[in-house]
């Protein structure tokens, strides 16, 4: 691959970040929610160093298509993919009325499915990649390359500067798979539940998400927020 790529600086700043952490003796995992976004970032990853850790979030709402994409980017990039899920089980996620928590306590909902289950997670290591970046939602724009986090594990964000357009270059140059669902209108994927078809209404990336709600974030990332 040519070095004049408009992402190869994000992506040496992104291997020598890893590289610095391993020379510290850091403990490193990522997270992913397995969407056509986040293949560039696993990618690199793994030709970095594809031991590095990546947990993936079964909320037990997901699309069945994310299932079978996220089986498929993982045996095509050779990475370790850890499924974690809520200690709590659905039967126990109702509301007194016996309705599901995510039709009238979403913010609840991702605690219980994603803060929750990652809690132990955060305590066996040093360092978090994930894959925010800044032209997802307004609220991304104010987060840093590296944030304190929960729980002692610092927050590294390696394509926080990355572009619709980067992305979308990079997965064609390296001939990457894409999410089955973005052909048919969604281009943020989550919870079923929670994700709406947004091809023609969108202010953002995440408009798709929890629409209607005054919510923007699944869990994961309101501390980032809550901190600045
Ligand atoms: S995105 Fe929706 S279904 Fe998924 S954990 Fe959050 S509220 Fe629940």
């Amino acid at each position: 691959m040519s070095h004049t790529t408009p992402y190869q600086p994000l992506v040496d700043f992104f291997r020598e970040k890893i590289f610095h952490y391993q020379r510290e003796g850091l403990r490193i995992f990522a997270s992913s929610s397995f969407q056509t976004h986040s293949i560039p970032m696993l990618h690199i990853l793994s030709e970095i160093d594809n031991s590095i850790p990546v947990y993936f979030l079964n909320t037990g709402y997901h699309f069945s298509e994310t299932i079978t994409y996220k089986n498929e980017v993982a045996e095509q990039l050779g990475i370790q993919v850890i499924d974690i899920s809520s200690p709590v089980p659905k039967i126990n996620q109702r509301d007194k009325q016996g309705n599901l928590y995510f039709t009238t306590d979403p913010d609840y909902c991702c605690y219980l499915n994603k803060t929750l289950p990652m809690e132990p997670v955060l305590a066996q290591y040093d360092v978090w990649i994930s894959g925010v970046r800044k032209d997802q939602s307004e609220t991304r724009k104010a987060m840093d390359y590296e944030q304190p986090g929960k729980h002692g594990a610092m927050r590294f964000h390696p394509m926080l500067d990355w572009t619709n357009k980067l992305i979308f270059q990079y997965i064609k140059d390296h001939k990457l798979p894409r999410h089955p669902l973005e052909d048919a209108g969604y281009l943020s994927i989550g919870c079923e539940p929670c994700t709406m078809k947004m091809a023609t209404l969108l202010e953002n990336d995440r408009s798709g998400r929890w629409f209607g709600l005054n919510k923007s974030e699944c869990g994961l990332h309101t501390d980032l927020i809550q901190n600045k």
